[in-house]
């Protein structure tokens, strides 16, 4: 079975990456994380993400797991 976004036909892995690789189609995001490349509508999110992702200017190996769905995610916009 093959698992691929209807909207840019990109193949993923898992039903669980395609859920969050739809949201890319779905919010427009304009500011990025310069640390993992994540997107986001709103400047105070990205804001809110540096804090609790990236507290002390680190790369993405201190990310906690509980925020890993949005990692995922990331992923797959960098795979593009
Ligand atoms: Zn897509
Ligand atoms: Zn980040």
């Amino acid at each position: 079975m093959i698992i691929s976004s209807q909207v840019c036909h990109k193949v993923l892995s898992n039903p669980y990456k395609l859920k969050y690789h739809m949201r890319v189609h779905s919010d427009r995001r304009e500011f990025k994380c310069s640390v993992c490349g994540t997107g986001f509508k709103g400047r105070g999110n990205l804001s809110r993400h540096m804090i609790n992702f990236h507290p002390a200017g680190k790369g993405t190996e201190e990310d906690s797991k509980k925020d890993s769905e949005e990692h995922l995610q990331k992923m797959d916009q960098e795979t593009e």
